[in-house]
């Protein structure tokens, strides 16, 4: 969601004749797009505006300003650090331009965000967001090819632990005729593989004329749009909600990845509960054999939240029991970072120590990564269909005998892949042969 936010903002700020700089040291204006989900992201920005207070010093014309989040959630009191000149949040992106602009005019600024976060927004607040969206919502242009694209804004949800219900508001869907536009859009540039984005996305729902739009009509008819090859879409929430529905338009469709993000949290019933996530550990379980059922090469993924007050070692138990029977391709686990202002944090405590929460942490990745490393191990030998990002990090010190420098690509699974080959594949779809392989990443030759 940030990186779309941060791709908008940028695309629009180039339309208002402002330009891109390579280093800090060289704008006039800094923006930071910033993230609430946990602590630790935010104690980060909270680093970077000291920096910027000091380079300031020698700049003192710099506009700084803070965007997302974290604007959403402290407001004002942002604009009291010294650092600080302009807080705008995320439902208000479309009037980033003309913010700037008066800050740079050097006028008084109040934080420019939502009054009444939780309040369903109006048609026309919607509008101005879907219009911004469709006029900004470029292609990636760190990998080229790709792009997200926003199908569902907000969430209604309210897991105990998460700050999002009450920063990016209320749950709305986007109508389908403002996706497909945008899809087109992007077909029209170049784009082949399209990422579509909601806190709950399997939640999407648009009533149209007699009928009501599902996420498996979206990837539907976004399958039918010329130019896109693969189309992703995360993050689902488990239950029964059009689950089939959408699975069934994923084993039809050879556009629609078969990948599927489904965070669990937790393996512990009264844990899962105490989070409300409305779902005991056996129903998701059923529902990851469910969507092996109708897509068997599904790749699957998850989050973890280990620590969460009053988890015990016996809860803790019962997650890694569950890692091992979902068999992830890969998992996300953070460590529970109490957010101000949700429901677990007014009546729970912060319970359980960091170092314990670190152990459990170390303990779950590595019971994960024993599971990736047997899933990659199926892949050797095999031929995978890969859409080629770009140059891999270590590009230039792996050359091959023809001096191709090493490249980094994506299979319809999500699994990465790293092959040595020209440059000129970047936003291209490669054949690859997988010679080796490492619990998260596949290593292979064109092929
Ligand atoms: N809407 C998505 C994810 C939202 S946030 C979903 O429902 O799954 C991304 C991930 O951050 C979550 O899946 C969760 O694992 C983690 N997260 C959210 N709040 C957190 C918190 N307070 N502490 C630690 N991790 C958290
Ligand atoms: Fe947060 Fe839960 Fe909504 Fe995901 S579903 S954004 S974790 S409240």
């Amino acid at each position: 969601m940030n990186k779309l936010d941060t791709a908008l903002v940028a695309g629009a700020l180039k339309e208002a004749g402002f330009r891109l700089t390579d280093t800090v040291k060289d704008a006039d204006v800094v923006l930071i797009n910033t993230c609430s989900v946990r602590e630790h992201a935010e104690q980060r920005v909270m680093s970077h505006l000291g920096h910027l207070k000091h380079i300031k010093k020698s700049h003192p014309d710099l506009v700084v300003g803070i965007i997302g989040c974290m604007a959403q959630r402290l407001g004002d009191e942002l604009l009291k650090h010294e650092a600080v000149n302009l807080v705008c949040g995320p439902a208000q992106i479309p009037r980033l331009s003309t913010l700037i602009a008066d800050a740079i005019q050097g006028k008084k600024l109040t934080a420019t965000v939502t009054e009444k976060i939780r309040q369903k927004p109006t048609g026309e607040q919607n509008r101005s967001l879907d219009e911004f969206e469709s006029a900004y919502g470029t292609e990636d242009k760190q990998i080229p090819a790709q792009a997200f694209v926003r199908v569902m804004r907000g969430c209604n949800n309210f897991c105990t632990y998460c700050i999002v219900p009450y920063v990016r508001g209320p749950e709305v869907s986007r109508p389908p005729e403002a996706i497909m536009e945008q899809i087109r859009k992007l077909a029209d540039n170049g784009v082949k593989q399209v990422t579509l984005l909601g806190q709950r996305v399997n939640a999407y729902r648009y009533p149209k004329g007699e009928t009501t739009w599902s996420l498996a009509d979206v990837l539907d008819a976004a399958s039918n749009i010329e130019g896109i090859e693969r189309l992703k879409f995360v993050t689902s929430f488990p239950s029964e909600e059009f689950f089939d529905d959408i699975l069934q338009v994923m084993a039809g469709s050879p556009k629609v990845c078969n990948y599927l993000h489904i965070p669990a949290q937790s393996g512990s019933d009264r844990i899962l509960h105490a989070m409300n996530r409305h779902y005991s550990s056996g129903e998701y379980l059923e529902l990851l054999e469910r969507a092996r059922d109708i897509v068997p090469d599904i790749a699957i993924a998850g989050d973890f939240i280990v620590g969460f007050p009053g988890e015990t070692e016996a809860d803790f138990e019962a997650t890694v029991d569950l890692v091992k029977k979902a068999r992830y391709k890969n998992a996300f686990i953070f460590k529970y970072s109490p957010r101000p202002g949700t429901t677990a944090d007014k009546r729970l405590h912060d319970t359980i120590p960091a170092d314990i929460k670190q152990r459990r942490n170390v303990e779950l990745l590595a019971v994960q990564e024993k599971i990736s490393d047997e899933l990659s191990r199926d892949f050797l030998g095999k031929q995978v269909n890969v859409l080629v990002e770009g140059l891999s990090k270590k590009s230039h010190v792996n050359r091959d005998q023809d001096d191709n420098p090493q490249l980094i690509g994506r299979t319809s699974g999500d699994w990465i892949v790293v092959f040595n080959g020209p440059e000129s594949l970047t936003g291209k779809f490669a054949q690859v042969k997988i010679t080796a392989v490492s619990p998260l990443t596949l290593f292979g030759q064109l092929g």
